[in-house]
């Protein structure tokens, strides 16, 4: 892997390996995974269900804690307990947007609440602005979860991680429980949202089309392990090195990466 000149590079993992128990329940779950995310782009992490994608995204915000190796946003590296710096830099976005909102509270308690816990003026000015921006609108401001769609759900999740003007987004299968029909939405804004704020992603997906529409460096998990890292003209191409990664994609031939062009 080439090294970019330090201060392109918003996110740097080297050396990462996550444990998971102790004594004979010990499991690894990531086995020395190494990759670095330029500014401003979008970082693929595929694999099947199992291969450890989560857990790197957990490594990163903390959330796994038994880890070997380095890691480091916009060259600080990381250690301990993340703090508040961290999170107004770094945010994440779930999979599955019924789980993640609270049922009894307002879409306007959901986005202020992270401003409250950083002392944000200007609430209600920020809301509206970030309602705009995932494409809602300040009409959405005092609904519930369940008046809302799956994917509308999925814009209020987003709007949430960036109430706090996050530079990087980590997107766990963010349109996985999703219509097939809403997919291709959200993945959409998620590009424009990159493109107007300047975002970073990792954009994590066992859909080889989902990250092949937006990402492009991808890499390739396999149990625990980082097969290979590719260009996504190489996917697009069906040129991978790896003979795993050959496998995944002929494993997806349903996969058309021309299905999402935009
Ligand atoms: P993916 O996101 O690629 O589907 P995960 O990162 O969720 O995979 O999981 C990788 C491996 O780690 C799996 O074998 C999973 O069972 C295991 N794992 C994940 N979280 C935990 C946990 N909290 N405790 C024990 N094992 C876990
Ligand atoms: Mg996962």
């Amino acid at each position: 892997m080439s090294t970019q000149s330090s201060s392109e590079v918003a996110i740097s993992v080297s050396g990462l390996s996550v444990f998971f128990g102790q004594g004979k329940d010990l499991m690894q779950a990531v086995d020395e995974v190494s990759f670095e995310v330029k500014r401003g782009s979008s970082f693929g992490l595929v694999g099947e269900s199992g291969s450890g994608k989560s857990t790197v995204l957990k490594a990163i915000t903390g959330l796994a804690t038994d880890i070997d190796g380095v890691m480091a946003i916009n060259g600080q590296t990381l250690e301990g307990k993340r703090d508040k710096t961290f999170y107004s830099t770094v945010q994440m976005v779930f999979q599955d947007p019924y789980a993640s909102l609270h049922p009894r509270h307002t879409i306007d308690r959901v986005l202020s609440e992270p401003m409250k816990l950083y002392g944000i003026e200007n609430i209600e000015k920020r809301i509206v602005e970030v309602l705009e921006d995932v494409g809602l609108g300040a009409a959405f401001r005092f609904r519930y979860p369940h008046q809302l769609s799956g994917g509308q759900r999925q814009r209020v999740a987003i709007a949430r991680a960036l109430v706090l003007n996050p530079s990087i987004l980590l997107l766990d299968e963010p349109t996985s429980a999703l219509d097939v029909s809403v997919q291709a939405e959200i993945l959409n804004l998620l590009a424009d949202l990159r493109d107007e704020h300047g975002l970073t992603y990792i954009l994590v997906s066992h859909d080889l089309a989902v990250v092949a529409h937006m990402c492009e460096d991808v890499a390739v998990m396999n149990q625990g392990k980082l097969v290979e890292i590719l260009h996504v003209d190489q996917m697009r191409d069906m040129k991978p090195a790896d003979p795993y990664t050959q496998e995944l994609l002929t494993a997806s031939m349903g996969y058309d990466a021309k299905k999402y062009a935009t």
